[in-house]
């Protein structure tokens, strides 16, 4: 039988049927501990697979744009813009989430006892304690130390390490670039082994999204028998409101850029890049989410390999609009709810150290909330034990957070590296749509 429903809609269903299933399961006994044991796993399976490709993929796929570039100058336009444009999307995304927490205000309405009452519940939540321990190890770096991190002495320990991206990223950069300094015919044989390789992974990635409806049911079930009681959420409804605010204002930010500057479409990119963003959502993972939207920009949006491959890891990696704007909402809701009064200047700070904390932030579940206790340290105003709490009070609204500042992360990455791609003349007619999506259409005939 032929099945020709579009990926994005079989995610959709998965994700709906997993949102559901989970929502009953919650009501029976033993539903939590049947979908941890038995429905859990083959979200993982599917999660570890799509890691599992990344370094690869970004090695291969890296390797050939460079290789395929005919002069390094190009290469050097190709950084500086994405990291201009990307520094440019994140300010204004800061931007959009300090205007909107200052003008609704959602820490005013949240009383002393709703705060005791959260203290109490999470207090010494070992997750919490988790985050706050890894915030200090951030914060006892030096200023440099980013670059020094960025230069690995072992290639083999950095392609271990899915932590690792600019590490691999920066030796791919350099091995490609000695490699269009030698002649032509001794580089060649390595070139077609990366151009195959290239093409070998991206057929990976067909495969392993056949299971994305599944995976997605499985890994959503599970975020709904993990979640907080509905009382909670209720309670921080105000927060959670100002930040999906935000993340919504982006959307229609990113699709301002996509029809002035690309003169496309906006509601054809999204639809183009739905399966990364839905997969974003559910994963809460940019870096796990990486080869799909590897896969969906260049064979569905048409941007060139030659742009993709450096911009979109180096985006999942840096660029992180989605979790900006969530910690400068953050930061002031807490000292709102705290009655800690925030000057012109401290906002100021909030708009550089989160800049610094999106690029820091590593791309996996949870991470902004790490990144979040160095924004509060550095606006000074807060004592320890003010950090602590602020953290208790949004930590039961941080999963379904993260999923949708995830999603904004993703997308930043896709517009942006359009972007770069238009203005390099490199943005193509992309190949038919849908066309690896259906089973049929990547096995044998
Ligand atoms: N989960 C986010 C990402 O992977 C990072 C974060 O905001 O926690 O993009």
């Amino acid at each position: 039988m032929k099945n020709k429903l579009p990926l994005h809609l079989k995610i959709l269903i998965g994700m709906l049927l997993g949102v559901v299933f989970g929502f009953l399961m919650t009501k029976t006994l033993w539903g939590k501990p049947f979908i941890i044991s038995w429905i859990k796993p083959w979200g993982t399976i599917f999660v570890n697979l799509l890691k599992l490709i990344a370094i690869p993929l970004i090695v291969a796929s890296l390797l050939k744009g460079i290789s395929d570039l005919k002069d390094i100058s190009k290469f050097a336009k190709i950084g500086g813009r994405s990291i201009l444009i990307y520094i440019g999307t994140t300010v204004v995304a800061i931007t959009i989430g300090l205007l909107a927490v200052n003008f609704i205000k959602p820490g005013k309405g949240i009383s002393d006892e709703t705060i005791t009452q959260l203290t109490e519940t999470y207090a010494g939540n070992s997750n919490i304690e988790k985050k706050l321990t890894t915030a200090h190890q951030q914060v006892e770096s030096g200023p440099l130390d980013f670059l020094v991190d960025m230069v690995p002495s072992n290639l083999f320990k950095a392609l271990s390490d899915n932590g690792s991206m600019l590490q691999v990223i920066f030796f791919v950069i350099f091995f490609g670039i000695a490699m269009l300094l030698i002649p032509e015919e001794k580089s060649k044989p390595i070139k077609d082994f990366f151009d195959g390789l290239n093409d070998i992974v991206l057929k990976m990635v067909d495969l392993i999204m056949l299971g994305a409806p599944f995976a997605v049911f499985a890994l959503l079930a599970t975020v709904v028998v993990s979640s907080e009681s509905s009382e909670i959420l209720v309670r921080l409804l105000a927060y959670s409101g100002t930040v999906v605010l935000g993340l919504m204002l982006m959307i229609v930010f990113y699709s301002i850029l996509v029809a002035v500057f690309t003169k496309k479409n906006p509601f054809w990119f999204l639809k183009q890049l739905a399966p990364a963003q839905l997969l974003a959502f559910t994963t809460s993972s940019s870096a796990a989410t990486l080869p799909v939207t590897i896969e969906r920009v260049e064979e569905h949006i048409g941007v060139d390999k030659e742009v993709s491959s450096f911009v979109l890891p180096v985006g999942a990696t840096i660029n992180m609009d989605g979790t900006s704007l969530y910690q400068a909402v953050a930061a002031v809701f807490i000292a709102q709810a705290l009655h800690v009064d925030l000057t012109l200047l401290d906002q100021m700070t909030i708009i550089l150290t989160a800049l610094m904390a999106s690029i820091g932030s590593a791309a996996v579940p949870g991470a902004g909330m790490v990144m979040l206790v160095i924004v509060l340290q550095a606006v000074g105003k807060f004592t320890p034990e003010q950090i602590a709490i602020g953290l208790t009070l949004i930590f039961a609204v941080d999963r379904p957070l993260d999923m949708l500042r995830t999603t904004i992360n993703v997308t930043g990455d896709a517009t942006v590296s359009m972007l770069v791609a238009k203005s390099l003349n490199k943005l193509h007619k992309p190949k038919p749509v849908n066309w690896d999506d259906n089973i049929d259409n990547i096995l044998p005939k």
